[in-house]
């Protein structure tokens, strides 16, 4: 460096002088500043003074460079950040050498300056991505420990869901969730055990109601035939087959008491051994030697499960031999006497179950009204049998004794009419007038003779018609006639309205008379105001007779009634009128010979209505029942 300085006064000189600065730059050589540093000295206007790095050209202006500009520049804040000569970013210190105005630079390339910074900012950054990489490892792991015990739970609550109770839940992560998990899995063993209980259950009751339903429709059937059959056999042997099925017997049978002989007898038997069944017969069982007659003298059924050690019983040999091993015997008994037994045996020793004996109890009931219903029925018909004898008697004698009657009767009949026309001579008034009533009386007397005498016929079977064609319109005429004193003296009129061209009729024309004079004579006889109508007309092959009056009417309850022998309806009014009650059942049964029939409308307190209907043409008689 080259100092000059100009001195005052005449010829004053300058003295110059040329410094060197060399020596400065063995303060800021490498040794001292470290490598990749440098060190540089500016003067105060940025000349380069010294340089570390000696390749550096001294006295370079190095005033461009930021940090050299901002230091040299009176106030300016220094700079951290330059430039080195190069262009490269520095990092940058300086401080001043005073009274110099020199400036010294400590720059470190930036590069350099911030490698650890840089280092640093990498392992920061490894470490923070070798974190990232743990947490999300420990993620994944913790997300599987978490996710498939989870996963574990669902599946169980599913499978519980679907009422698969077998199914545990595997999870062993020793926390709430492995709790969890075994909670569910004693759940599941819990309804397991209450299922597989439930289940028996149902079995037990399905069981149970499938052998109550079996029972119910044996007990049905046996009830059926007991009500519907007096077939003793064929419903004792229903009974002793729905025995041995319902109670899982392996043979069964029934046995009659012969109270005369004191034994019972083999009646009916189901599955049970021919050989044993033969042997029974052989030997009937007797009342004092016999489970049989012990169980019905103590009015209990008596259970033998096992034969081979039972003390007294006379058929051990013999039941013991045909295989069977238990026993059960169920008395039937009447009001107070014995009727038989109900015998069950098995193969297999042990008790027989007490719902069991309590149905064949049942059972034993059913026998019993089977065989009292048999023994009615038996006395019934012997019963039937003696009535229909008697009835065939009294018809007969009632047939008898109403011919003898008739026959003195007509003569007596006979023999005052020839009284009454003078034929024995002139009779005074007074006797005449008693003749009269003899007349009346006996009449009368006939007419009922004449009615038992038919009933009689009618029931023996011994009704005889005869067919011939006859008017119907005739009939009606005849019995209009016949009739007319009577209404007339009771002022009543008596119609009849014929239907013209009614067909000619073919029947017993006598007994038709008979029907029709009996019907419109009641009509008469019980009507005392108003009319009397009788309508006839034909059609389809039939003729309908209507005789309508205006009487008492006949109660609902009495219109079925009267049609029978000897039936009158219970009031004052028949009372007053008199008759015996025969009068329309001989009507109705001499209509019913004819194929035809009588009904009755009535309405009491306005008239009755009685409607014959006959066929026209009568080709066949019917007998009556
Ligand atoms: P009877 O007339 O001899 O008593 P029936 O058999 O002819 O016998 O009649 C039976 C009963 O029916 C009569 O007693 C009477 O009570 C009743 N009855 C019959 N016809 C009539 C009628 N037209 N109106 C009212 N009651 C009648």
């Amino acid at each position: 460096m080259t100092i000059a300085m100009a001195h005052a006064g005449r010829n004053a000189g300058s003295t110059v002088a040329e410094i060197n600065l060399k020596f400065l730059s063995n303060f800021i050589d490498e040794g001292q500043i470290g490598k990749d540093n440098d060190a540089f000295v500016v003067g105060p206007v940025g000349r380069l003074l010294a340089h570390s790095d000696t390749s550096q050209r001294l006295g370079a202006n190095l005033a461009e460079l930021p940090q050299v500009a901002a230091t040299i520049k009176a106030g300016a804040e220094p700079v951290t950040f330059g430039l080195d000569p190069g262009g490269q970013s520095v990092l940058s210190a300086s401080a001043e050498v005073p009274r110099m105005k020199w400036y010294v630079f400590f720059e470190q390339p930036l590069s350099k300056a911030l490698q650890p910074v840089y280092g640093l900012l990498y392992r920061t950054g490894w470490l923070l991505a070798l974190g990232v990489m743990l947490a999300v490892f420990a993620g994944v792991m913790m997300a599987r420990q978490m996710v498939v015990p989870i996963r574990a739970l669902q599946v169980g609550a599913r499978q519980l869901e679907a009422s698969d109770f077998g199914h545990r839940i595997e999870v062993r992560t020793a926390d709430e969730i492995e709790d969890l998990a075994d909670h569910f899995n004693r759940m599941a063993d819990q309804l397991q055990g209450s299922y597989g209980r439930l289940e028996q259950k149902v079995v037990e009751r399905t069981r149970d109601l499938a052998q109550s339903v079996s029972e119910l429709k044996a007990l049905e059937e046996i009830g059926r035939a007991v009500a519907s059959s007096l077939d003793t056999k064929s419903v004792l042997a229903t009974i002793v087959t729905r025995a041995v099925e319902l109670t899982h017997a392996d043979a069964g049978a029934i046995y009659s008491y012969d109270a005369s002989r004191e034994v019972f007898e083999l009646a009916e038997a189901h599955a049970l051994d021919q050989s044993f069944q033969d042997a029974v017969r052989a030997t009937p069982t007797k009342l004092d030697e016999s489970v049989l007659g012990l169980s019905a003298k103590k009015r209990e059924a008596i259970c033998i499960p096992d034969l081979s050690i039972a003390p007294n019983y006379p058929l051990k040999d013999l039941t013991l031999s045909a295989g069977y091993n238990s026993v059960l015997v169920v008395p039937l008994l009447g009001q107070d006497e014995i009727l038989g037994a109900l015998v069950l045996q098995r193969r297999a020793s042990g008790d027989f179950p007490a719902s069991a004996v309590g149905l064949m109890q049942t059972f034993a009931h059913q026998s019993v009204l089977a065989m009292n219903n048999a023994h009615l029925f038996r006395e019934v018909e012997q019963k039937g049998r003696e009535l229909a004898i008697a009835n065939d008697h009294k018809s007969q004698f009632f047939a008898n004794m109403s011919h003898e009657l008739r026959t003195p009767l007509n003569g007596i009949l006979g023999f005052s009419e020839l009284l009454v026309d003078g034929l024995y001579g002139p009779l005074p008034d007074k006797a005449l007038e008693v003749l009269e009533r003899i007349q009346k009386d006996g009449k009368h007397l006939l007419g009922l003779i004449n009615d038992v005498l038919d009933i009689s016929k009618i029931d023996a079977g011994q009704l005889s018609l005869s067919l011939n064609d006859y008017s119907l319109q005739a009939i009606v005429e005849t019995v209009v006639a016949s009739t007319g004193s009577l209404a007339q003296a009771k002022a009543i009129e008596v119609k009849a309205v014929i239907s013209p061209d009614l067909p000619i009729g073919l029947g017993d024309e006598r007994r038709l008379t008979q029907v029709l004079l009996n019907i419109v004579g009641n009509a008469i006889k019980f009507t005392d105001t108003g009319s009397v109508e009788i309508r006839v007309n034909a059609a389809n092959g039939h003729f309908n007779i209507a005789v309508r009056d205006t009487g008492p009417g006949i109660l609902p309850e009495d219109q079925a009634r009267i049609f029978e022998q000897f039936q009158q309806v219970d009031n004052s009014i028949t009372r007053q009128k008199g008759g015996t009650g025969l009068g329309l059942s001989i009507a109705r049964r001499l209509v019913e010979v004819h194929g035809g029939r009588i009904d009755l409308e009535s309405t009491p307190g306005v008239g009755s209505t009685f409607n014959i209907v006959v066929p026209v043409r009568v080709t066949e008689l019917r007998q009556p029942e």
